[in-house]
């Protein structure tokens, strides 16, 4: 089946950037007929396509059980990064933290801190998802911005989900409300549209843009949008040796491979292989 995001009737054209507003942009590179990806003087990479209300109420409604569950391999995979991303921001935390995921999908992650004591709740904008959710933790279902949740958190979660927010701006406003002094923000398992592999597949980038995918991030547009809401960067990583992901010896030779083709003048066939840089992890404290 055709994914909704390439359904024209689901289509809506972005003629400025998500994070910033701004309207002048240079045309980076195309991703389908209709679709192209822009880049803003602030950094941040952007389809010129998203999805309309309808398109995402379609995409988020079967989300949980057509994607995000469909395959135990790479659940068991992902399993494993929540167990990296968790040890790297442990180090941040005092015992008991309260902790709020923004969109914590069927919160596995969050499971993780519960089972080491910490007070974990939810925000999920899929309904099946926030069902199995609320099975564990408390979750608030709906568009973040819009919620009415009492602040006082000390860490806050974007995990893998930046990419999808048509008006970022909105959640990290509201993020920043909702910590307390010292609060954090977690961002984690998010693309570098910053990376090599980024610059070198561009629309063959695996965690590319698309009119779902619609916003790609890089540390300097977070640095900046975060530093306007008085946060400073404290942590920032790029996993990927450490992941079940890396095999550093096909990766590499998948890169040189795509280097050489494109160096002959041709296209880049296959899609980017895990690679160093590609997926960043930055924390944010609230001053
Ligand atoms: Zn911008």
């Amino acid at each position: 089946m055709e994914p909704v995001y390439m359904n024209p009737a689901f289509l809506e054209k972005v003629s400025q950037c998500p994070l910033c507003g701004e309207q002048r942009s240079t045309p980076a590179y195309a991703v389908s007929e209709q679709a192209g990806v822009r880049l803003c003087p602030c950094g941040v990479h952007y389809c010129d396509h998203r999805l309309t209300p309808e398109g995402l109420a379609a995409y988020w409604k079967d989300y949980q059980v057509n994607e995000h569950s469909a395959d135990a391999e790479e659940c068991a995979l992902r399993q494993r990064m929540y167990q990296v991303d968790f040890e790297y921001i442990a180090r941040f935390l005092k015992k008991r933290a309260q902790i709020l995921d923004v969109g914590c999908a069927d919160g596995l992650f969050l499971d993780v801190f519960a089972a080491r004591g910490h007070l974990c709740h939810g925000v999920e904008f899929g309904h099946s998802a926030a069902q199995a959710a609320a099975q564990k933790h408390r979750v608030w279902e709906g568009h973040f911005p819009d919620m009415d949740i009492p602040p006082g958190y000390d860490l806050i979660i974007f995990r893998g989900v930046l990419q999808y927010l048509h008006k970022p701006r909105h959640f990290f406003q509201k993020a920043v409300s909702l910590l307390r002094p010292d609060g954090l923000v977690f961002i984690t398992a998010q693309p570098n549209m910053d990376s090599f592999c980024h610059k070198l597949y561009q629309n063959r980038f695996r965690l590319g843009l698309t009119p779902c995918d619609c916003v790609g991030f890089s540390p300097k547009p977070l640095v900046n949008e975060f530093g306007r809401l008085g946060c400073r960067l404290a942590g920032e990583a790029f996993f990927y040796e450490e992941t079940p992901y890396a095999r550093p010896a096909e990766d590499i030779a998948a890169v040189h491979a795509a280097l050489e083709s494109k160096r002959a003048g041709g296209e880049i066939a296959s899609l980017s292989p895990p690679f160093w840089g590609n997926m960043m992890t930055l924390v944010f404290q609230k001053q």
